[in-house]
């Protein structure tokens, strides 16, 4: 591997070395989300983020299995032991099977991920398509000792836990202050410690989403789904674990400590976690009214947007902060940002337009390079758009005749250019998008004009008239000239 990454690893607390279990692979496993309602700006940080350590280590050279999954079960509204399960609850408020709401919702969120160019995850398993997995995963737990059976339910036993392995070693909490923090809630008279939390839970007669299992017909627990499909598709170690920072704990917390349980041993290498967003300096909250769902930021339609934003415009926001710092989302911010974007791609047209010259007088191997350690840096993207801005400096003062470049140079500037800015920022402007369309319509009716000729040669008239009465009743009109067919949409 030429370039070599460092990365903050949540768990050490320092900037590590990256090295992967078995390069070239790499096991990447990310917390996806909980799908009972359209995805906002919570989801879009982590996904922006994660995408661009699997584009960035693909760019490198390492062959990368991203796993990231849709949580359609277990996780309970006030995400500990107790409350209603989220997707089920939308279920019975919209009068829906549970799977109607995950079916519709995971559409949803894969079309706004395809809006922010997010590429898909290698894997995206269901925690309801790995109920055996889990039941298995639970069952090594409780013969482990570190878990115990309570009227069904299976409670995993935090106490015991820390007194051989440590339960607080990603989140720094003590298990004194943990307790602290455990709110005494009412039907949790079953567990031995109100810090033990369920692995496996007994369903309640109205709870609609269940699955037999030795001890009950009930449901996983919210934490268990992660550490049985990270193994399931990773094995029982692997190289990177993600998510959101709100997960640390309880959620990575009792991961760490399932696997640990159930395996003997850590799961995880590095642990990396994206910071939060706010919103005019405030937490994003339903309560606070400035909960705005991406589909509300691509149109423009909440009381707090002065205008509608492009999904890539979100996306570059994004980018433009390093992952571990908090981001804080404006009106002034997003339009400065959309500003930057349309600059940085203007410059890439330029680009395309510079002629060399003998002589460089500008240092494009050294930026090159200042690129890749702004991103070998802990993915430090805000660094690397400075790079691109001075770029985008250097490319217009090479147009304006103040600055000349040879071919070689032009062709390594055009070469880190479109890789940063496309293939590992993962950046789109419009025109791209739509002359990508037209050459794929272009292609397209070419390819049925064709068929058509054909079928009129081998005299095949209902054919040809199909495809003439098809593409009509689609509004495209074809003309038969001298020169051959035409055709054009009917204004
Ligand atoms: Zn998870």
């Amino acid at each position: 591997m030429e370039q070599k990454i460092q990365l903050y690893n949540t768990l050490s607390r320092r900037k590590e070395n990256f090295e992967p279990i078995n390069p070239p692979h790499v096991g990447l496993y990310v917390c996806g989300p909980t799908v009972y309602g359209d995805a906002h700006l919570g989801h879009a940080r982590p996904a922006v983020t994660f995408d661009l350590v699997f584009r960035y280590l693909q760019h490198i050279g390492y062959k990368v299995r991203y796993v990231r999954n849709i949580t359609d079960v277990g996780h309970l509204e006030n995400d500990a032991d107790q409350g209603e399960d989220k997707v089920a609850k939308k279920a019975r408020l919209e009068q829906l099977e549970p799977m109607e709401i995950v079916q519709y919702y995971t559409l949803r969120y894969h079309k706004n991920m395809d809006q922010l160019n997010v590429l898909p995850p290698s894997i995206e398993p269901h925690a309801s398509g790995h109920m055996i997995e889990q039941i298995e995963m639970v069952k090594k737990i409780l013969d482990s000792g570190f878990a115990y059976e309570k009227n069904g339910s299976v409670y995993f036993d935090v106490v015991k836990y820390n007194s051989a392995h440590n339960y607080g070693k990603l989140s720094g909490r003590s298990i004194e202050e943990t307790m602290e923090n455990t709110r005494e809630l009412a039907g949790q008279e079953e567990k031995q410690n109100q810090v033990d939390f369920a692995i496996w839970k007994k369903a309640s007669p109205e709870h609609i989403m269940r699955w037999p299992s030795p001890w009950s017909d009930g449901f996983p627990g919210w934490h268990i789904e992660c550490s049985a499909m990270g193994c399931k598709y990773l094995g029982e170690t692997f190289d990177i674990h993600g998510g959101g920072m709100d997960l640390i704990f309880p959620h990575h917390e009792s991961e760490i400590a399932q696997s640990v349980a159930a395996n003997g041993h850590d799961h995880v290498r590095y642990w990396m976690h994206n910071n939060m967003i706010t919103i005019d300096g405030q937490k994003m909250g339903k309560s606070l009214n400035n909960f705005i769902t991406l589909n509300q930021f691509f149109s423009g339609e909440h009381p707090l947007l002065d205008q509608p934003y492009d999904p890539i415009t979100i996306r570059f926001f994004i980018l433009q902060a390093h992952y571990r710092s908090t981001l804080d989302f404006s009106n002034d911010a997003l339009k400065a940002a959309e500003k930057g974007l349309k600059r940085l791609l203007a410059a890439g047209q330029t680009l395309d337009k510079l002629k060399p010259f003998e002589k460089s007088t500008v240092q494009i191997e050294t930026w090159r390079n200042q690129c890749y350690e702004a991103m070998n840096d802990d993915f430090n993207s805000p660094i690397a758009i400075a790079q691109l801005f001075d770029a985008v400096r250097m490319i217009n003062s090479i147009n304006d005749g103040k600055d000349s470049i040879t071919a070689q140079d032009l062709a390594l500037l055009n070469k880190t250019y479109n890789d940063f800015v496309f293939d590992i920022l993962g950046l789109r402007s419009d025109e791209q998008t739509a002359s990508a369309d037209h050459e794929l319509v272009e292609g397209l009716m070419q390819t049925i004009l064709d068929i058509r000729k054909e079928a009129k040669l081998k005299k095949d008239w209902p054919t040809a008239d199909k495809i003439r009465d098809h593409l009509s009743a689609l509004n495209i009109e074809v003309k038969d000239t001298k020169e051959g067919a035409t055709w054009n949409v009917k204004g």
